[in-house]
């Protein structure tokens, strides 16, 4: 017979019991299952993720890679190296990990106490606010103002002796702008550790991982699952102080980075001409995008520099606009948080792609009488 679960349930951290899930978005055969489609006809622009695919290059150099059944290196040389080189940083500044996923995690166990500070400033990524839970920390939020800016006067007034840290993506997913260089000063001036995800950093070419050299309580996060098309792989990065990425190298799973996706990384640096030239497409295309969303009479689109929109619905109901759009197979992001009543944040997809998006939307907001 078995007995009640409420025994190895009590052993649980409570905290846990309560803590609300992450809302992570689904591959395309569950999607696809969803709209009762093909995974290959359903247009996925949830994600952020690049509709190009990786550099060809990477299945190849996978296809003939013959250490699989070795482990791979837990001080990730080579993949460090590489990344020296591309980033202008030294090796001794950088850690990799199973996606900037984990080095979120990672910095939060390195630097957290049990009921320390952290700020995030929603809407943001929501990682930030759940890893923190997880960690054992006190979210507290400062929003953004109307046009999405940081309240960096509310921000630096509370920080107080048990603020440890703040995140701060750049540009912001999902608003799509970033953060000033001089505000990032004024943080990094505090006595906390600031964290910058710079997840979207190759669509628009602004970083600030050279004031790693200045700032030693800076970590700027970067990652291979939006621009390098490997969000599959888990592939991420930080550059940062070098006595953090040692502390960070110690205390990391030995083996984080798979062999899978070490070889992504290598490959996608030799090659990056290539995806260069993906990302200037896309680029390119968010701006025609941009155009075709404001042309809608119910949307509001936001300028971003990142490979995504976020619209407003002014008109009409963004979740049931959401369902129908999914029961043609296009999966946008929805919403549903205080600050982002009635938006959807688009991924920039092919222009055939975001061209059938614009159609669906002509023709569910006419059906729907708007
Ligand atoms: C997508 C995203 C990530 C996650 O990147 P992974 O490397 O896939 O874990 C991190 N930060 C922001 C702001 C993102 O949008």
């Amino acid at each position: 017979m078995r007995r009640s679960k409420t025994r190895v349930l009590a052993k649980v951290r409570p905290e846990l019991l309560k803590l609300a899930a992450y809302v992570p978005i689904e591959p395309v055969d569950v999607l696809g299952l969803r709209a009762g489609m093909k995974p290959e006809e359903i247009i996925k622009l949830d994600g952020n993720e690049n509709p190009y695919g990786c550099s060809l290059a990477v299945p190849r150099a996978l296809a003939s890679y013959p250490y699989f059944c070795i482990y791979p290196d837990p001080w990730q040389r080579e993949v460090r190296e590489a990344l020296a080189t591309y980033t202008g940083a030294s090796s001794d500044n950088i850690v990799a990990g199973s996606g900037s996923d984990e080095l979120i995690d990672l910095v939060l166990r390195l630097f957290l106490k049990d009921g320390e500070t952290v700020i995030n400033c929603s809407p943001t990524f929501g990682m930030y606010p759940f890893n923190t839970e997880l960690c054992g920390g006190v979210v507290l939020d400062i929003p953004r103002k109307e046009d999405f800016s940081l309240d960096l006067e509310l921000i630096k007034s509370s920080i107080d002796r048990k603020t440890k840290l703040i995140f701060l993506a750049s540009p912001n997913n999902p608003t799509g702008n970033l953060v000033p260089e001089s505000q990032i000063r004024e943080l990094l001036e505090k006595d906390i550790v600031v964290v910058v995800d710079e997840a979207y950093h190759e669509f628009c070419g602004v970083t600030v991982a050279p004031l790693v050299m200045e700032y030693e309580n800076l970590i700027v996060l970067r990652t291979f699952s939006k621009w390098a098309g490997l969000a599959g792989l888990r592939a991420g990065y930080g550059i940062m102080d070098a006595d953090v990425a040692r502390l960070l190298l110690k205390i990391k799973p030995p083996y984080n980075l798979n062999a899978a996706a070490q070889v992504g990384i290598l490959v996608t640096m030799e090659n990056r001409k290539d995806l260069g030239l993906a990302v200037e497409r896309i680029n390119r295309e968010r701006e025609r995008l941009f155009g075709l969303l404001g042309s809608l009479p119910f949307l509001r689109p936001f300028p971003s520099v990142a490979n995504f929109i976020l619209c407003q619905l002014t008109r009409g109901n963004a979740k049931e606009v959401n369902a129908k759009l999914q029961e043609r197979g296009i999966f946008l992001r929805y919403f549903d948080m205080p600050r982002l009543q009635n938006y959807l944040r688009i991924t920039v997809g092919t222009p055939d792609q975001d061209d059938k998006v614009i159609k669906a939307l002509k023709e569910i907001m006419r059906e729907a009488g708007h």
